[in-house]
Order: C-alpha cells, then sequence, then structure tokens
C-alpha cells in the first residue's frame, strides 16, 4: 500500500549549558495509509518527541530538528510556520493523554467538533447534523444531549470520545496517538481502541500510535517501533516484534510481559537507568543495562541489521557472535 509519512534520520537536539542532549536520534520509519504503527518505549526514551516535532509542537525553543519528514512525498521539515499550518489538524491530527488540555472550558463539546466541519464551509445545521453523526461513530453515549455538555461535565472516557470526534470532523489523513487511554481504566481503554481501529476500517486513517504498553501494541497495531533512548532499537510487523525479537532490548521487554491478558502486558523497569544522552557519546545506548554487552558496544555504534523486508534491529550481537567465532 501506499507511503503516507516517512522520517528519515531524525534527529531532535536540545540546546543546554554544556553543549547538546540527544532526545532523538537518527529515527527512520516509515507509516502507509490506513497502517495503526506503534512507537512503544518506556516513557522519557523520546516517543512524544518526534510526535511533537512533526507538527512542530516542541516547547522547550531551544531545539534543533535535524532529518527528514516526508508527508505525501513532501518534506514537511522544510515548511515555514504558515504552510505547517495547513496540515496541522486537517491532514495530521492529534490526541493527547489527558483531553481537558486540549479542550476549551467556555464552549460545548459538540461546538467544538463543529468548528472543524464549519471550515468545510456547510450550514450550522448541517455542521450540527455530522456532529451528532460522528458522536455516534465514536460511541458517544446520549449523543444527541451530550453535544450540548461542556468538557467538565464529561467523564475522562467521553472527553477522549470528543476528542477523536474532533479530529474525526477533520478527516485528516494521518491520527497521532500519544498514549491516549493512559489515563483511562481498562475496560474505557478496549472501548476507545476498538473505536480508533473503527477510524482506521471505515476511513483508512493512518494511526501513530504512542505508547508504553506493549499489551496495547499487541490488541491494535500493524507495525512496531520499539525506542530506547531516543533511538529505534528494532522495528517490525507485530508478529516480527512478537513471535522473532532479534534486539536484547526487546527480548527483555517480551520476557517481562505478564502472561495473563495482553491489555495488562505494561512495560516493566530492567535494572539500571538510561545514560545521559549527550550527543557525540559513541556506541550503544543500551550498553550499561544490555547483559550481551561486550567492550566493542561502547565504542562503536551499532548499524541497523535487516532481518526481512519488514523487520531490523541495531545491535552488535551477530558481529559479537561472529569475532568470537
Ligand atoms: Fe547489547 Fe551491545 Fe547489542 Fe547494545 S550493541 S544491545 S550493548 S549487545
Ligand atoms: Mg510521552
Amino acid at each position: 500500500s501506499e507511503e503516507l509519512l516517512r522520517l528519515n534520520k531524525l534527529c531532535v537536539n536540545y540546546k543546554v549549558k554544556d553543549g547538546y542532549l540527544s532526545a532523538v536520534k537518527n529515527v527512520s520509519f516509515s507509516i502507509n495509509k490506513g497502517e495503526i504503527f506503534a512507537i512503544v518505549g518506556e516513557s522519557g526514551c523520546g516517543k512524544s518527541t518526534i510526535a511533537h516535532s512533526i507538527l512542530r509542537l516542541l516547547t522547550e525553543h531551544n531545539e534543533i530538528i535535524k532529518g527528514n519528514i516526508f508527508f505525501n512525498g513532501e518534506d514537511i521539515n522544510k515548511y515555514i510556520d504558515r504552510q505547517l499550518e495547513g496540515i496541522r489538524g486537517r491532514e495530521i491530527g492529534m490526541i493527547f493523554q489527558n483531553p481537558l488540555d486540549s479542550l476549551n472550558p467556555v464552549y460545548t463539546t459538540g461546538y467544538q467538533v463543529a468548528e472543524g466541519i464549519i471550515l468545510d464551509k456547510v450550514s450550522k445545521k448541517e455542521a450540527w447534523n455530522r456532529v451528532i453523526k460522528i458522536y455516534n461513530d465514536v460511541k458517544m453515549p446520549d449523543a444527541k444531549k451530550n453535544a450540548y455538555s461542556f468538557p467538565h461535565e464529561l467523564s475522562g472516557g467521553m472527553r477522549q470520545r470528543v476528542m477523536i470526534a474532533m479530529m474525526l470532523a477533520r478527516t485528516p489523513q494521518l491520527l497521532i496517538a500519544d498514549e491516549p487511554t493512559t489515563a483511562l481504566d481498562v475496560t474505557i481503554e478496549a472501548q476507545i481502541l476498538n473505536i480508533i481501529k473503527n477510524l482506521r476500517d471505515k476511513y483508512n486513517t493512518a494511526i501513530m500510535l504512542i505508547t508504553h504498553n506493549f499489551g496495547l501494541v499487541a490488541e491494535v497495531a500493524d507495525k512496531v517501533a520499539v525506542m530506547y533512548a531516543g533511538e529505534v532499537v528494532e522495528q517490525g510487523t507485530v508478529f516480527d516484534i512478537f513471535d522473532n525479537p532479534k534486539h536484547p532490548y526487546t527480548q527483555l521487554l517480551m520476557k517481562s510481559l505478564p502472561r495473563k491478558t495482553k491489555l495488562e502486558g505494561r512495560l516493566q523497569t530492567i535494572d539500571g537507568s538510561v545514560p545521559r544522552l549527550t550527543e557525540n557519546l559513541p556506541g550503544c545506548r543500551f550498553e550499561n543495562r544490555c547483559p550481551y554487552a561486550v567492550e566493542l558496544c561502547k565504542t562503536e555504534d551499532p548499524e541497523e541489521k535487516m532481518v526481512t523486508e519488514s523487520h531490523s534491529f541495531s545491535c552488535h550481537l551477530e558481529k559479537v557472535v561472529m569475532n568470537n567465532g
């Protein structure tokens, strides 16, 4: 199928007093139209930074974004802010963990959904009818009544439905969902995930799902990128990653997954801590926590190796085995 988004060696560096911190390093992947692509990793590994750099929502103001962000073949990292404005919300929508941060407290939720439709220049009555239809799409209970509700009158799950409805109203080609269900209980989480899946099935919207929850990935994603300390260490189809993990970090994550229900499969902590991400520090960023590390891992960046056309990982492991043999 057709490629929608492609990151090519994306780097995000933050200028700090004594140099640069490398929050995202050489991240490359692509998302096809209608695909659900999960980015999974512990908090602070750079998942959100990637999302924010795509839409230029980084708040530090001292960051430097390098590399390419191709959207429908055009490098939107080269766009000036006004050009990007035409894409933000319209072509690439985003939903966050806490919808209250994005909803306006003084307007009804229906009005906020309608805004996206009115921009399409339809009558107010037609727009309102579409709001009700979209509320039904996102399984909003009591759609007609709740369109008149204010954000604070709704539960967390209903607010997340409003956020998804707002995005739907603008029919973006890509929806970035950053920990969309982390604040919700497991039952509501499952419902929201279903809505997101339906969205893809009905409108062919591609979804970039950012999560620390491996269980969610197994439930909904087509492809997965596993991140550690600002880098993608492994990527592939859900099948590749769950049935044939190659990177030591992915393997450890898989071992730490509880067997019972997939939805409880949150990442567990592995001993040791993430290194300080100084830009030009050589070697593998997982070295101080990796049970297989050898000297080479301290001095040389591991290169990306292809397992199959869809599956790759970055580790010296094979090389190490070859050197020893
Ligand atoms: Fe472990 Fe070395 Fe592979 Fe890094 S490159 S994951 S330290 S074996
Ligand atoms: Mg985050």
